[in-house]
């Protein structure tokens, strides 16, 4: 059965078609689409603002250097009026260091649910009470015609999903088959998220064809223990070496609003900057029901736009991507952080759930006058 991304949805156990949560082998899947928070009231710039802001644009455009974490924990710490100077010049350092182009992805849930994983902001881990039901891998056929509908909606990279902690033989076997199939029938770069591989599988995948593998890190390396216990972060950690290790690149995503403190959310980037990744997705968590973080607050609009400028400012030279979460945490201010440090995102379908339609997000890059293209790694 061909699969749409546009369209494609699953069955809850009643049998209704409903949309589905997803969890962050890849990238978060966003909820159904519940208004966004209410837009907050904002305070005039200030005059301490606008000092640092002026002293991390010497740094990043005219010395061309990193920013410390200590400049960017300072940057973090400035009031609400002061967002938008930090938006502005994330979207100048993107410019600058990484050009006008937006790369546009179309991702597939290949195999979802009924992952071993406890992954608390996920809905596809087989131990919470989620709604979503276990879908087996899918079959060649149904993988290239996602692939044929990603090329449609104009996207360069498609990636393909798996719930699970890595991948067994069987998998390795299927994804050894399906990434040239996909790469030589689309033209599409191929990038992959199957968990936790070992070297061996690494060098398989790579030999494959594999352009990017993602690999999350979700948080920092001290509250990973918080949100999974049943593998560790320096698990997740050393997979994302192994991946630069045979020469693909590295797809590596964080998870915001899981609890984790400012610091931690700056601790990520210091750990991102350890695993050099050419990309980094930045998922919102979209509370999922039954999970345990069903219950936690969506973080608010204008603070996502700050964190979204602060990883850009930390992360200058990465392809930024919005992924699960967006429409939800956002609404309308997507087209802000577009001008805020994103300079890729996903379309269509996320993993298992609906993001908004591709038409509406290419509408927002030619509003934007964002030209759209591959991108890879500035440095
Ligand atoms: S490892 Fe499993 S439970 Fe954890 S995010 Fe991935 S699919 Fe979800």
């Amino acid at each position: 059965m061909p699969v749409s991304l546009s369209t494609r949805r699953a069955p809850d156990r009643s049998g209704a078609v409903a949309q589905l949560p997803g969890g962050l082998c890849g990238t978060e899947a966003p909820t159904d689409l519940a208004p966004p928070a209410a837009a907050p009231s904002r305070s005039r710039p200030s005059v301490e603002g606008a000092g640092r802001i002026a002293a991390a644009r010497r740094a990043l455009l005219d010395e061309r250097r990193q920013l410390t974490l200590d400049e960017l924990s300072a940057l973090a710490a400035l009031p609400d009026g002061d967002v938008p100077g930090l938006a502005a010049l994330a979207h100048a350092v993107r410019l600058e260091w990484c050009g006008d182009m937006v790369e546009v992805e179309g991702i597939l849930s290949a195999k979802t649910g009924g992952c071993p994983e406890d992954c608390q902001f996920c809905a596809q881990s087989s131990r919470f009470e989620s709604p979503v039901r276990a879908v087996p891998l899918l079959s060649h056929d149904e993988v290239l015609s996602a692939a044929r509908e990603t090329v449609d909606v104009g996207a360069t990279e498609f990636c393909l999903v798996y719930a699970v902690r890595g991948p067994d033989e069987r998998l390795m076997t299927h994804l050894e088959e399906v990434v040239p199939l996909v790469r030589r029938e689309t033209g599409l770069q191929v990038a992959v998220s199957a968990g936790i591989v070992d070297d061996d599988q690494a060098r398989r995948l790579a030999a494959a064809g594999t352009h990017r593998y993602n690999h999350n890190l979700e948080t920092s390396r001290s509250f990973f223990g918080s949100i999974v216990t049943s593998h560790t972060w320096d698990e997740r950690f050393a997979t994302c070496r192994l991946v630069r290790d045979h020469g693909m690149e590295l797809c590596c995503g964080v998870l915001l609003n899981m609890g984790e403190t400012v610091g931690q959310r700056i601790e990520m980037i210091g750990e991102l900057r350890q695993v050099e990744p050419a990309e980094v997705p930045v998922n919102f968590l979209s509370p999922r029901p039954g999970t345990p973080l069903a219950d936690r607050p969506i973080m608010g609009a204008l603070d996502a736009i700050r964190w979204i400028a602060v990883f850009r400012l930390g992360l200058p030279s990465v392809i930024l991507r919005y992924a699960g979460g967006r429409e939800v945490t956002l609404g309308d201010l997507q087209a802000m952080g577009m001008e805020a440090g994103i300079n890729a995102l996903i379309v269509g379908n996320y993993l298992t759930t609906l993001g908004r339609a591709p038409a509406e997000d290419l509408r927002m890059l030619a509003d934007l006058r964002m030209p759209i293209g591959a991108l890879t790694k500035v440095l």
